[in-house]
This record gives C-alpha cells, structure tokens and sequence, in this order.
C-alpha cells in the first residue's frame, strides 16, 4: 500500500481515503474467521498503536508489519509487547 494522498504519520489505513481501505479490506478478509481477534480486542490493540512512538504511515516500525493487519490476527502480539 502506498502512494495515498493525505497520509499522515499517526494514520492507520482506515483513516485514509477509499482506496487505502478498500486495500485494508482486502488484507484483512485473508485472515480466516477463526483466526481473526474479537473487535474488542482489535479496537484496544489498535488505540495503543495509535499512541505509539513506532506508529508510522499505518505501518509499525518495531516489526514492519500494517498494524491493522497485525493486530486483527487474533494469536499475533506487539513486538515490544504493548499488547
Ligand atoms: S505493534 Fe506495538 S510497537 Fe508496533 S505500533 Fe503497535 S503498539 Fe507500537
């Protein structure tokens, strides 16, 4: 994902235009249902990377990862366990 208009450096995909979500949406439906984290869990997963220093243009600089990606997995975790 790359080329958006708009980004900012705190911004997760889903803050961005149509085209960065309907990309998200994208990456997000591979992840198989059972293997998806509860919405509860993505929100609180997803307020913490918004207030972390490695939050990057959606991107994690700790592990390289989308963050929304990342935490919509429901076994993955934070490289610098934050969550
Ligand atoms: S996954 Fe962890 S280190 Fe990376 S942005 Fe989120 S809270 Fe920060």
């Amino acid at each position: 994902m790359d080329d958006y208009r708009h980004i900012c450096p705190r911004c997760l995909f889903r803050d961005m235009d149509e085209k960065a979500r309907a990309e998200l949406k994208t990456y997000l439906d591979k992840i198989k249902e059972p293997d998806r984290a509860d919405t509860d869990v993505y929100e609180k997963r997803l307020s913490i990377c918004k207030s972390c220093e490695k939050l990057h243009e959606a991107t994690c600089d700790a592990c390289g990862c989308y963050v929304e990606f990342r935490a919509y997995s429901r076994h993955s975790h934070c490289p610098l366990k934050k969550w």
